[in-house]
Order: structure tokens, then C-alpha cells, then sequence
């Protein structure tokens, strides 16, 4: 699995469609202050299901959305495609049938996040679970935001620990994990509410 290409359309300050095309070996991106080099970091990690505010420097998700300038008006939506290649079949399970993926996620202004992969809708747990499984995704360590290695020298084990188990490529499974407890939760709630009628019909 390999990111072949971003695609950027009206997120922050790439307001016209940009191509980003990451060819093998090592891309650099260059420019003065400003110019949005940060941008499209956050552009990879929103796509790939983000939802923290916060880490795309914002106060709500649709500040990621074109805000305007004194030549151009604000747009309405922002859009943000992930080509992969797949050619060797290395993605996760459910998403290896093509030799290229295609995540795209939208926002809308008063909609919210919409995502799809190969042109069918699915669920952000869907897009956060193949990074997930790939040992990537928004929080991946081999994203590293500035000031980040001063806040992982200062981390507690338990950061570290996570940074690990990333690494490893177990995350996955602490969310599949987190999710089978929510369900056994809601089970033994149920079977308590049953144990109530039953004993009020005895
Ligand atoms: P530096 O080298 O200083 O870290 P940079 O190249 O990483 O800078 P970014 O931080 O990626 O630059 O880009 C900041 C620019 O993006 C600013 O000019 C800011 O006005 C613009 N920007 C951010 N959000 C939006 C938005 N929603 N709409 C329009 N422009 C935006």
C-alpha cells in the first residue's frame, strides 16, 4: 500500500483543485511561511479521519473549509481524496479487491463529514479502521506535527506505550476491543431491565 497522490479541493488555502503526487523515495515540500506546507499534512490526516478539531488548528471541523479572501469568495465544502496504490495487495481485508483506493472525504457547511471509498459511501470508522489495520492513519506516529518531539520527550509511558502498540500495528484491535466492551455494556443492561420483569411477573 502506497500514497501515490492528494488531492486537495477547497481545504484551507488550496481553494482551486491541487494535485499533490507523491512519487517513490522522498518528497520535499518547500516554501516561505504561510504558504500551507502544514496544510496538506493536516489534508492526510483529515482524510483519513480526523476528528479532533483541534489537530487541523481550528475551533469546528468546517473552519477547514476555503474562509475566502479579497479576491476570491468562501466555498461551501471542502474535499480531500487519498489515492493509494494497491497493486500488490497489501491493503487490509474488505478494501483489497482493486489495484487503487480512492478515500475521499467531504464537508459540507451545516452537513458535516461525508467519506467514501471507491466511490461508495461508507463510515468513518470504515476509513479509520483501514488505516488502522495498515499500522497508519491520523494519529500515526510517522506524521509528526511541529512542537510534537518536545511533547513526546515529555510524554507518560502510557503515550509512549501507544506509540508503540501503533508501531506494532495492534491499534486496530484496541478499537475493535473499546467497541466489543460498548456492546457487552449495553448487553448486560438489557439482561438486568429482563431480570426486573421477570421478577415483577413472578
Ligand atoms: P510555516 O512555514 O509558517 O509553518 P506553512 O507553509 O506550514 O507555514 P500553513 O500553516 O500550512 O503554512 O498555512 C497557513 C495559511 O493557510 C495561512 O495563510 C492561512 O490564512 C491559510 N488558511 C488556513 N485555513 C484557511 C481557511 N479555512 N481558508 C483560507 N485560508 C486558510
Amino acid at each position: 500500500m502506497r500514497f501515490t497522490k492528494l488531492r486537495l479541493n477547497g481545504f484551507k488555502s488550496f481553494v482551486d483543485t491541487t494535485d499533490l503526487v507523491i512519487h517513490p523515495g522522498l518528497t520535499g515540500v518547500v516554501g516561505p511561511n504561510g504558504c500551507g506546507k502544514s496544510n496538506l499534512l493536516e489534508a492526510l490526516r483529515w482524510v483519513m479521519g480526523e476528528n479532533r478539531a483541534s489537530a487541523m488548528r481550528g475551533e469546528g471541523m468546517e473552519d477547514v473549509i476555503f474562509a475566502g479572501a479579497s479576491t476570491r469568495p468562501a466555498r461551501n465544502f471542502a474535499e480531500v481524496a487519498l489515492i493509494i496504490d494497491n497493486a500488490e495487495r497489501l491493503a487490509p481485508s474488505g478494501f483489497n479487491e482493486a489495484d487503487q483506493i480512492e478515500i475521499t472525504r467531504r464537508i459540507t457547511r451545516d452537513a458535516g463529514s461525508a467519506y467514501k471509498v471507491n466511490t461508495k459511501d461508507v463510515r468513518a470508522r470504515d476509513v479509520q479502521m483501514l488505516f488502522a489495520d495498515a499500522s497508519t492513519g491520523a494519529h500515526s506516529p510517522a506524521l509528526v506535527r511541529q512542537g510534537q518531539i518536545a511533547e513526546l520527550i515529555n510524554a507518560k509511558p502510557k503515550s509512549r506505550r501507544r506509540i508503540l502498540e501503533e508501531a506494532a500495528g495492534i491499534s486496530g484491535l484496541y478499537q475493535r476491543r473499546h467497541e466489543a466492551e460498548l456492546r457487552l455494556n449495553a448487553t448486560e443492561q438489557n439482561l438486568a431491565r429482563v431480570d426486573d420483569v421477570l421478577e415483577q411477573l413472578a
